[in-house]
């Protein structure tokens, strides 16, 4: 279904609101929160009122899918995320396409990513993902597998580390949300403290942003507050 723009702008208006009205709530610094429009599955239109409306970064999970998406709107100054799952034979279409890869959880993918990321183009921007909640069919790493992969990517010259990214297992308790999303920040100042410049924090998604920024998120993923529900 398509959204109306003025609904999209409405829409936004309300999420960046939510931002600084929790971020007021826990002393945090709303321009520290950045906000990741996540477009998976919604047509160009909608990306380009979102755009209109002054949002910038847009996060897609289905290379299929982005890809049309991506070079119908070329030329904007969008900013893409790939926050899907990576298969290894994608990852030409990735490096060359996406701005930053949220979802990088093996040794391959950052090396093929590396590997394909071209020198006309500035590095690649990676965030890890962490599987926070250890569940059995999520991707990710375990919190004990990121310093050994860090070291890997921090050592490819054509991809920049920015920092982690996780979902965790979706509860409907605002002290459980906390619970995994506070996991992730410690795993983050771990991280932090062998490699000072990432600068990322990737989690909250609409239905628990605010325990996200109660947590230290640096970047929100949010689509259904934006763009509506997905068929
Ligand atoms: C779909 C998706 C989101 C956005 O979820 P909403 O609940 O629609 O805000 C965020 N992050 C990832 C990785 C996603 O796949």
């Amino acid at each position: 279904m398509s959204l109306d723009p003025d609904i999209i702008r409405k829409h936004l208006e309300k999420v960046r609101f939510d931002i600084i009205r929790h971020a007021t709530e826990y002393g945090r610094d709303p321009a520290q929160i950045s906000l990741l429009a996540v477009s998976k599955t919604k047509p160009a239109s909608m990306i380009s009122a979102a755009f209109d409306a002054g949002q910038a970064a847009f996060g897609e999970n289905y290379l299929q899918d982005s890809l049309p998406k991506i070079h119908e709107l070329a030329g904007k100054g969008i900013e893409w995320h790939f926050i899907g799952a990576i298969q290894s034979n994608k990852t030409r279409d990735i490096a060359a396409d996406f701005d930053w890869v949220q979802t990088v959880d093996r040794e391959k993918i950052a090396r093929r990513l590396d590997e394909h990321r071209t020198e006309d183009l500035p590095p690649l921007s990676v965030c890890l993902q962490v599987n926070i909640d250890a569940e059995e069919q999520k991707s990710g790493l375990l919190p004990e597998d990121v310093p050994a992969l860090a070291a890997i990517v921090a050592e490819c010259p054509r991809l920049h580390m920015r920092g982690l990214m996780a979902i965790p297992r979706e509860s409907a308790d605002f002290e459980q949300q906390r619970a995994s999303f506070r996991r992730l920040r410690k795993c983050f100042e771990a991280l932090q403290a062998d490699y000072p410049d990432i600068d990322t924090l990737s989690m909250g998604m609409s239905s628990d942003m605010r325990a996200a920024i109660a947590e230290g998120s640096t970047m929100l993923r949010i689509g259904t507050a934006i763009f509506g529900a997905r068929d």
